[in-house]
């Protein structure tokens, strides 16, 4: 599959029905979506791949690793509602991936689970929770060797000083996140955010 057509198959799924800003609901724009999971599947960490994805919203990241050719996919999420509206999406294009109600602060949910190869998110930037992606870092790392993450542009410094002697982060790629006005706080109709998917490698 071509990096544009999996973009235009994430462009069909549908968004969260109720959005709540206190768990900084944001569906990733299919287009950064498509980006993070192809510069992924190039590195070999899809394909054949056991993925985990934390905080699966709508389900974009895991129902695209599914696409790419994942051997099986889990999404964890803490919102019922979102869990539904992920397994709709699945249905639409026909991906194979199981979503779980779940909250990744939970400290057995790795062991639940079970090791994966690759975990996919976008977790919370900490805008309405300050650090609420720490937990998110944690759990990534207790569940997988390889962690592709979003990140708001400049969190590389702070994300590789909270994982020292955990991890590394192996590549930085840049993208841009457009959020259109979903809250109430929100003053834009459109407003674009710079972020980075970082590459974490977790420490033998
Ligand atoms: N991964 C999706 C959604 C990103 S928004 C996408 O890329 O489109 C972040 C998601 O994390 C939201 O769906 C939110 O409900 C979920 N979330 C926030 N805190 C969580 C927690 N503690 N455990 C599990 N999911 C959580």
């Amino acid at each position: 599959m071509k990096l544009k057509n999996l973009e235009m198959m994430l462009q069909r799924l549908g968004g969260f029905p109720k959005p709540r800003a206190t768990l900084e609901q944001y569906q990733t724009p299919a287009p950064l979506a498509a980006r993070l999971l192809f510069h992924a599947l190039m590195k070999q960490d899809i394909e054949g791949r056991k993925v985990c994805d934390l905080g699966s919203g709508t389900g974009v990241l895991a129902i695209g690793a599914a696409l790419l050719g994942a051997s099986s996919v889990t999404g964890i999420e803490i919102d019922e509602q979102a869990v539904r509206a992920a397994d709709a999406n699945a249905g639409i294009l026909d991906a194979d991936v199981t979503f779980i109600v779940a909250d990744i602060r939970n400290p057995d949910l790795p062991a639940k689970i079970g090791p994966c190869d690759t975990v996919v998110m976008n977790p919370p930037f900490g805008a309405q929770k300050a650090h609420a992606d720490r937990p998110f870092i944690d759990c990534a790392l207790a569940l997988a060797p390889v962690t592709y993450s979003i990140f708001n542009a400049g969190s590389a410094p702070f994300v590789k000083a909270y994982t020292e002697g955990r991890a590394e982060i192996a590549e930085k790629v840049g993208g841009a996140f457009p959020i259109k006005r979903t809250f109430a706080f929100h003053t834009k109709d459109v407003q674009e955010i710079e972020v980075e998917i970082l590459r974490l490698i977790r420490n033998q």
